[in-house]
């Protein structure tokens, strides 16, 4: 399959790289790390990397790119770690000539015209890289492209720590570093934090709620998120703060959205100001068959959906209890 996109990158003069809604370490590394690699390898080439704002924290990774809609007309469109075509960041993917998905997740159904989907590899980053070492001098590795790739690893395997992590990441990590990453300030931009962002991680600290078997949960109100004087994503990634309390292996953020009441909403339509993104995480049980439920999916231990109402979080808090209580009955000695 890689020497098919290979074949694909080579026959159009026009790639344009899509990632997924609310990006991360790791849709930012894979998308900017193809970017940089391919506009190294073939500079007559356009090659474009597009979506939404990025949060503080990704912005030195690279830039997004702010394109016409009939670039689309000719162009090839790589599509990075996006399971489902609904959470693609800018809807004009679909209107590429040609459309390459690459992907890590599970429950990863097809779409586009050619697609490689590895739901085994922790990090999107890693598959880049099996792919840029099986392209070998075919294609021309830079520095930018490897410290975008690196941070995608690093994030994504929970700093080399999730079960996912296998050798052949480890290698891909220290290919990666034999070209020269700057490990000091790439670790700096993960852990240095504003200081409204520690207190209301204090705050999560002396706040958080449990259910009766151990699902540990915080839920960041538009008031709290108001108070102190954060971002809906600055609030959304405390989720691991809660991550390592003894006798809770999943733990959950609620994050309220805050979007305007639009006028006219009709009868059954989801109100956009009821709207609470869930960050849901585990040691060990498997959650995304209940965010698919609520809108949502991703991987076993680490899966998003949406909710709209408090109905709606005590019956996701209570199926996520229900599993916890199986999961402890058939793993006694799981802290
Ligand atoms: P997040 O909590 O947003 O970091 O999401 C964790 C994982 O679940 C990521 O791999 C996301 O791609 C995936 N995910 C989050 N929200 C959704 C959703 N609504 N539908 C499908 N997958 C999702």
């Amino acid at each position: 399959m890689f020497v098919e996109i290979l074949n694909k990158i080579k026959e159009y003069n026009r790639i344009i790289i899509h990632r997924h809604i609310r990006p991360d370490g790791d849709c930012m590394g894979s998308q900017m790390g193809l970017k940089y690699l391919l506009k190294n390898t073939f500079p007559e080439k356009e090659i474009y990397a597009v979506g939404d704002e990025l949060p503080e924290y990704l912005s030195e990774l690279g830039e997004v790119d702010n394109i016409p809609d009939d670039y689309y007309n000719d162009a090839l469109v790589i599509v990075v770690d996006t399971s489902v075509d609904k959470r693609i960041c800018d809807d004009r993917w679909m209107t590429g000539k040609c459309i390459i998905k690459i992907d890590h997740h599970d429950d990863s159904p097809e779409f586009g015209n050619m697609s490689y989907v590895d739901e085994k590899s922790p990090a999107c980053s890693s598959i880049i890289v099996r792919m840029i070492k099986a392209w070998g001098t075919e294609v021309k590795m830079c520095k930018k492209a490897a410290y975008a790739l690196y941070f995608g690893i690093v994030t994504d395997t929970g700093r080399f720590r999730y079960r996912g992590l296998t050798s052949e990441v480890l290698n891909n990590a220290g290919y990666l570093l034999d070209l020269g990453i700057d490990v000091d300030s790439l670790y700096n931009k993960l852990y240095i934090d504003d200081v409204a962002t520690l207190k209301l991680q204090g705050f999560v600290l002396n706040n958080f709620k449990t259910t009766p078997n151990g699902v540990a949960y915080i839920h960041f109100t538009k008031k709290i998120i108001k108070k102190f004087g954060v971002t809906k994503d600055e609030a959304a990634n405390l989720v691991n703060s809660i991550s390592t309390i003894k006798g809770h292996p999943v733990w959950v953020a609620f994050v309220d959205q805050g979007y305007e009441k639009p006028k006219g909403l009709k009868k059954g339509e989801f109100d956009p100001s009821k709207e609470v993104r869930v960050r849901l995480r585990s040691r060990g049980v498997e959650i995304n068959g209940v965010a698919s439920k609520y809108r949502g999916g991703g991987h076993l231990q680490a899966a998003g959906a949406t909710i709209y109402s408090k109905q709606e979080m005590a019956s996701l808090l209570n199926e996520l209890d229900i599993l916890v209580e199986k999961y402890k009955k058939e793993h006694p000695d799981a802290l």
